[in-house]
């Protein structure tokens, strides 16, 4: 029995003197001496850092013990970062502390802690107060693929709130938690009462049929998993920072009163946001930034989102486009509200064109382009009026309606907008309105012969759709003044816009020209060949649309333009599917290795778990057997004491199996000289020591091929490429390994993940279409007999399937890489039916995308 604890004795009293002095309550000061480790530990971490004089408010002083608890594994370099963090205050509570300590261990040894990926891993700075709760727990909720149906869903919620990637995981657990159960009461009504309820229809229900599973249970598991086709939408950058200071619907000044009560009659006081793309290409990882403050903003505040086509310039516009934007805004999470044209609003626009004529504020100009340029000072001097400025109202209306007619040719007129040569932001001097083009629009076919510019149209466009913020990038910021001007000069409802930085990713290749160059010459294989830095690309190179939210929402939004490095990107990519992709064993490069010391028919089953961490995701079943492949890299003829893995008369842990393996002969391909098989001994006998080492294997039975691993390198030589790029294309950027092979549970894993995605995109997209007016094409507004009308097949429409692809199934190839299937492959058994066990078929191919490595430096190795 131990000896009796006595505050009182000298020793101890002194220690929790000082613990007390430290800033513990007293109870707790002695609570700890009672328990010697932890109040040894505490005692050491004081010493260690000298913190005996110090005085602290009872929770940093209980922050600090928590970290002596668990820090034992860490350096002093790590552990004296976290005092320090603790100490002033950024991490505070229990759960940070875990989560500072596993970043720590984490963190190579030797290389400082990366302060801002640590603040990111710790919840940093996130204050969420309990007044902000409801707020953001509805709209956690309303982002889930499945919302919780009853009383049933609420630990499932909490659950995933707990272990997700939202900021609401760092909040007050006990506040979260009633915040969430008073939402609960709005939807489902008291729990006493739902539970009466349901306990009536399970009695009830018994003698008909089961009663129907909570589904939320699944809920906050598939929304975190990595083939998930519903990413959880980071909250934070409208929470705090530039985007969380604009007005409240309403807010923005009008020309006339009038125009507030309009607006809001429309909008009801809720937001409206558009994205505004021009289908003339596709979209690249700049966008994403756009995509997610223009959608997530109006999400955030539970407004509505227009994606809106700006097909203004009848020359650039090509169909499939169309469906491929769409796809990619819902492909990152995102639905819209309505999708819209500007072209829908010619009519609109053209007479609002007539008005401001007829309102002395616009003219036609028929100077040539050179004379236009010259007159506006050729971006030196103050700008002249021309001949045309002056010329009578009545004039110009009939020159208009020539212009309309098609009597001018292309550059022949213009109808410039009238407004002050004497600003000093050129965007004032007399820009164009509508200039002549005579090739057919796409969807109104040669109705027009005039067609108005994006400085007409973009005010205009958001005027019509009520928009309450107009989000767009800095560019624009000089625009901004002729945007206001127009909408005044017509006395139009007028949006306010707002302006954010760029996304710039250093390295990355984006002009459509020049990729459409590479995708023509065949220097890569399409316009999503993972190389790339299209949206399309990303996909398919297996990155998941949730990592591209956090990576934006990391940087956060502000209006200084920067550029990121690609490694953080990266390494952003990484931190995520760390969290959340499935583990399975796999080799690169195999050699044989045979166990001399068993039958031929050995064989041991094994459970390897698909996360280390998180138990949720299971376990899959696997044998150990006489004969595994392991990796090359795992092997070496000559040993040497800073090595662990295997090497003659050495030892190594093969992961999960019951016992090591000691290498007893090996030997070699006459021809290539290449180690080919290696003979050990299972020492499963005696005493067995630990391995100091455990390297993944796959059983050579049961192991499945894999025809193509490619890993992707930078596509230049050069950074940044040189004018003639294509000559400066890498041929090896893409490396090939084609005889990989990987365990059985690869099928298992891949008709989950794909049968999973298929339900999950079913379901948000079954939600989508109920939420939002986007109509069937045959009901879009297409001009009968028109051009349009022809081009309804290449009407973009919202579909299950476009949410679905073979890179969703995603893992990490244990110890090598994260990967995910190219869409070249082909796997039978996806296409069977659910309870089809799954496994080879013939005509299958399997090709895998290497998505990122497992640490920054292991690409270079590979
Ligand atoms: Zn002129």
């Amino acid at each position: 029995m131990p000896p009796k604890f006595d505050p009182k004795s000298p020793e101890n009293a002194s220690l929790i003197s000082l613990f007390q002095g430290l800033g513990l309550a007293e109870k707790s000061a002695t609570e700890l001496v009672r328990q010697p480790k932890s109040g040894l530990a505490f005692k050491s971490l004081v010493d260690e850092f000298s913190l005996e004089n110090n005085k602290y408010d009872e929770k940093t002083a209980s922050a600090l013990v928590k970290l002596s608890a668990s820090s034992g594994k860490l350096g002093p370099a790590e552990r004296g970062f976290i005092v320090k963090k603790i100490e002033i205050g950024d991490i505070k509570s229990s759960d940070q502390v875990t989560a500072a300590v596993k970043y720590a261990e984490g963190n190579p040894a030797g290389t400082p802690i990366n302060e801002e990926e640590f603040n990111k891993a710790c919840g940093v700075g996130i204050d969420i107060t309990a007044a902000q709760l409801p707020e953001l727990l509805r709209s956690y909720i309303s982002s889930l693929p499945t919302a919780p149906e009853n009383w049933a869903g609420l630990s499932a919620v909490l659950g995933g709130i707990r272990s997700g990637a939202s900021d609401l995981k760092w909040a007050n657990a006990g506040e979260v938690k009633s915040s969430l159960e008073t939402i609960f009461t709005e939807l489902f009504g008291t729990k006493e009462a739902a539970q009466a309820a349901a306990k009536a229809q399970a009695t009830s229900a018994a003698k008909t049929k089961p009663a129907p599973k909570p589904k939320a249970a699944v809920a906050s598991s598939s929304a975190e998993a990595s083939s998930s086709t519903s990413p959880v939408i980071p909250t934070n950058i409208f929470r705090e920072g530039f985007l969380s200071d604009f007005h409240k619907p309403g807010e923005n000044p009008q020309i006339n009163p009038k125009l507030k009560e309009q607006h809001l009659e429309f909008t009801k006081g809720m937001v409206y946001t558009r994205f505004p793309p021009e289908p003339n290409g596709y979209l690249h990882i700049g966008h994403v930034k756009a995509i997610m403050v223009d959608f997530g903003y109006a999400k955030f505040h539970g407004g509505r989102t227009y994606l809106r086509f700006d097909d203004t310039n009848p020359e650039a516009e090509e169909g499939r486009y169309f469906q491929s934007i769409l796809e990619t805004v819902r492909w990152l999470g995102f639905e819209p509200w309505k999708i819209t044209y500007s072209s829908d609003n010619f009519d609109q626009l053209y007479q609002w064109a007539v008005e401001l004529t007829r309102r002395g504020k616009a003219y036609v100009c028929t100077c040539s382009a050179e004379k236009m340029k010259a007159d506006r000072g050729l971006g030196k001097g103050q700008p002249v009026p021309c001949e045309h400025r002056d010329r009578p109202i009545e004039e110009s209306l009939r020159e208009f309606e020539r212009m309309k007619n098609g009597e001018y040719p292309e550059q022949g007129a213009a109808l410039r907008m009238k407004m002050d040569l004497s600003s000093g932001n050129p965007y004032m001097w007399d820009g164009v309105a509508y200039r002549v083009k005579l090739a057919p629009h796409h969807r109104t076919g040669d109705k027009w012969k005039i067609y108005p510019t994006y400085d007409f149209t973009h005010c205009l466009c958001d005027s019509i759709e009520n928009i309450s913020h107009s989000l767009c990038t800095v560019e624009f910021i000089p625009a901004r003044e002729s945007y206001e001007w127009l909408c005044d000069a017509l006395e139009v409802y007028k949006a306010r816009q707002y302006e954010f930085a760029r996304l710039n990713l250093q390295g990355t290749f984006l002009s459509k020209r020049k990729i459409a160059k590479l995708v023509n010459n065949k220097l890569v294989k399409d316009w999503d060949d993972p190389r790339l830095y299209t949206i399309i690309a990303l996909r398919r190179r297996g990155i998941p649309p949730g990592a591209l939210l956090s990576f934006v929402s990391d940087l956060g939004v502000t209006t200084s333009e920067s550029v990121v490095e690609i490694q953080r990107f990266e390494s952003s990519v990484r931190s995520y599917l760390e969290e959340s992709a499935p583990r399975l064993m796999m080799v690169l490069n195999p050699i044989k290795l045979i166990i001399e010391n068993v039958a031929d028919d050995y064989r041991v089953p094994v459970q390897v778990p698909l996360h280390p961490k998180v138990p949720a995701m299971g376990t899959v079943e696997t044998s150990f057997t006489k004969e595994v492949y392991i990796d090359a890299e795992d092997f070496r003829e000559e040993d040497s004491p800073d090595y662990f893995r295997l090497a003659p008369g050495k030892s190594v842990g093969l992961f999960k199996a019951p016992f090591p393996v000691t290498c007893t002969s090996y030997s070699k391909d006459p021809v290539t000289g290449q180690v080919n098989e290696i003979r050990c001994r299972l020492e499963d006998t005696g005493n067995v020591k630990k391995a100091k080492a455990y390297i993944q294997w796959v059983n050579v039975p049961e192991s499945i091929k894999i025809d193509e691993v490619r890993y992707f390198k930078p596509l230049f030589r050069s950074d940044p490429p040189p004018a003639d790029f294509e000559s400066d294309v890498n041929p090896e950027s893409l490396e090939v390994y084609k005889n990989a092979v990987i365990e059985p549970a690869f099928y298992e894993l891949s008709k989950k993940a794909i049968l999973d995605a298929r339900k999950e995109s079913e379901e948000r997209t079954k939600k989508a279409k109920k939420e939002s007016s986007i109509k069937s094409p045959e009901e879009s507004k297409a001009v009968e007999g028109s051009e349009a009308s022809k081009h309804l097949e290449d009407e973009p429409v919202v579909t299950a399937e476009q949410l679905v692809g073979m890179e969703n199934i995603r893992f990490q190839g244990m110890r090598l890489a994260y990967f995910s299937v190219d869409r070249e492959s082909k796997i039978g058994c996806l296409d069977e039916n659910e309870a089809t066990k799954p496994g080879k078929k013939d005509g299958d191919k399997i090709i895998l995308n290497r998505i990122v490595s497992l640490k920054e430096d292991s690409g270079k190795k590979a």
